[in-house]
């Protein structure tokens, strides 16, 4: 079979993605089909025999006419979810034609350079420690995954016990604290680890955890315990970050490893104004950020920084007789990550830094920070809507007087479908949040989720 089986396919995927691409741009975020009505233009049973590749890229558009959300759009404001810029949704494209499994810096040379790069710029523009390793995952679940096998790692093995070799049973207890505001994919990241619920420690109004709180926590940690801290920067509801500058410092001066959950609240530390938030985490041990999110490349694709090099390697490498290791001393992307076969995630990161430059990531977070300022400073004064959250970074988290009523706007905002914003639950209310992720949001798309609130607002009993 010859190359021209791959033209047509092509070109149909890719007039498929552009009339995609500008429903994103005009139409409506919300979709119009539900799952089931999507599954019943899907025969039940498997075809008994073949369809031609174009085909079947027709066929796919077919049948998921009405069913895709315009996450990708600039007026979509719901989870924390970006959107693909041009160059790194190319590049993306780009590693599927190439298809290197990109475990191997032998077998597969360029794609580990061109991520090798992608991982030094990221730690350059993140103010993170020059030398750490930089390991590109599927997201900020598994980069806290990756992020706290190496700690457990590190922390066991100052206590003389070397979990690789011996597994946890019989170990000494791991002591694992956490802010009491912290993002769940913590608590399942401890869990694949057999490391069992952490302390949570308290936090303050806006979800920051308390220095005091966390001091007084770390006082009933028996000396010399191994003890792992994880810190947030950017939490889902407010924005908010933890006070590293203090909480660091403590941790450290009792043996503990600090873990730094920064999905999306990393980035600050790549724009010159929002800096400040950042101040003390790059002290930290490892941290887990996500470049699906601020960064915009398609998914899926998160980050894990760990400083400690031999305990990243102790806890996640592995040697197979038939593969071919490097022996430059760099070490392998597979070292680095759980999975041995991976997709180079890392080169779509490449392309949008390249895109973007120093100056444009600096500006693409200035800019989503400053959209979230003007969504909130918009409805600051509008009756019947409270603004919750102090509002540093990109998030907005409303409230409209009673549960019921804030529940109310947001199925009318979301029956609408010219926004998405998503409801929640923050200390003990029911919320809409507001989360600017994505680069292409506009002061106009901001204007229009301003709009679709003071309507659902006005629509109130
Ligand atoms: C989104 C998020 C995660 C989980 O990241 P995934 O990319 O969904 O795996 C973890 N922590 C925080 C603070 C997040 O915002």
């Amino acid at each position: 079979m010859g190359v021209e089986a791959y033209d047509e396919p092509l070109r149909r995927a890719q007039r498929h993605a552009m009339r995609w691409l500008d429903h994103v741009d005009r139409g409506e975020v919300v979709p119009r089909a539900d799952v089931e009505a999507v599954a019943a233009r899907i025969p039940a049973q498997v075809p008994e025999g073949p369809t031609p590749a174009a085909d079947v890229v027709d066929l796919l558009a077919e049948v998921t006419r009405g069913g895709l959300t315009a996450m990708p759009s600039g007026r979509f404001f719901g989870f924390v979810i970006g959107g693909s810029q041009p160059a790194a949704l190319a590049a993306d494209w780009l590693v599927s034609a190439w298809d290197q499994n990109a475990a191997l810096r032998f077998a597969t040379p360029a794609t580990a350079a061109v991520e090798e790069a992608a991982g030094r710029w990221l730690l350059q523009l993140l103010g993170l420690p020059d030398g750490s390793d930089v390991g590109f995952v599927t997201g900020a679940t598994t980069a806290n995954f990756v992020a706290l096998a190496a700690a457990r790692s590190a922390v066991l093995a100052r206590a003389g016990w070397d979990v690789e070799e011996r597994g946890l049973t019989g170990a000494p207890r791991v002591h694992v604290l956490v802010g009491a505001e912290r993002h769940d994919t913590v608590d399942l990241a401890l869990r694949y680890l057999g490391l069992g619920r952490p302390v949570a420690v308290a936090a303050d109004d806006q979800g920051r955890l308390d220095p005091a709180a966390l001091e007084h926590a770390l006082d009933a940690v028996p000396a010399g315990a191994p003890l792992v801290v994880v810190l947030q920067a950017g939490n889902v509801h407010s924005g908010a970050f933890d006070p590293f500058a203090r909480a660091v410092p403590a941790v450290h001066a009792r043996g503990g490893w600090v873990h730094v959950d920064g999905a999306f609240g990393l980035w600050a530390a790549a724009a010159q104004r929002l800096r400040p938030l950042m101040a003390g985490a790059a002290d930290a041990d490892s941290w887990a950020t996500d470049a699906h999110k601020t960064l915009n490349v398609p998914y899926d694709s998160g980050v894990v920084v760990v400083r400690d090099r031999a305990a990243l390697r102790a806890a996640m490498s592995m040697h197979g007789s038939y593969l071919v290791p490097d022996v430059t001393g760099v070490g392998d992307p597979h070292d680095k990550v759980p999975e041995l076969s991976r997709r180079a995630r890392g080169v779509p990161v490449w392309a949008a830094l390249t895109a973007l430059g120093r100056s444009g990531v600096d500006a693409l977070v200035d800019r989503l920070a400053a959209r979230a300022h003007q969504l909130a400073e918009a409805l600051r004064d509008e009756p019947g809507v409270e603004v919750l959250n102090d509002v540093p970074f990109t998030q907005v988290c409303l409230a409209f007087g009673d549960d019921d009523r804030t529940r109310a706007v947001t199925r009318h905002v979301l029956a609408e479908g010219a926004v998405w914003l998503s409801g929640s639950t923050w200390r003990g209310r029911a919320v809409l949040r507001a989360s600017v992720s994505n680069w292409s949001t506009t002061p106009e798309d901001v204007d229009a989720a301003v709009s679709a609130v003071r309507r659902a607002v006005a629509a109130l009993p």
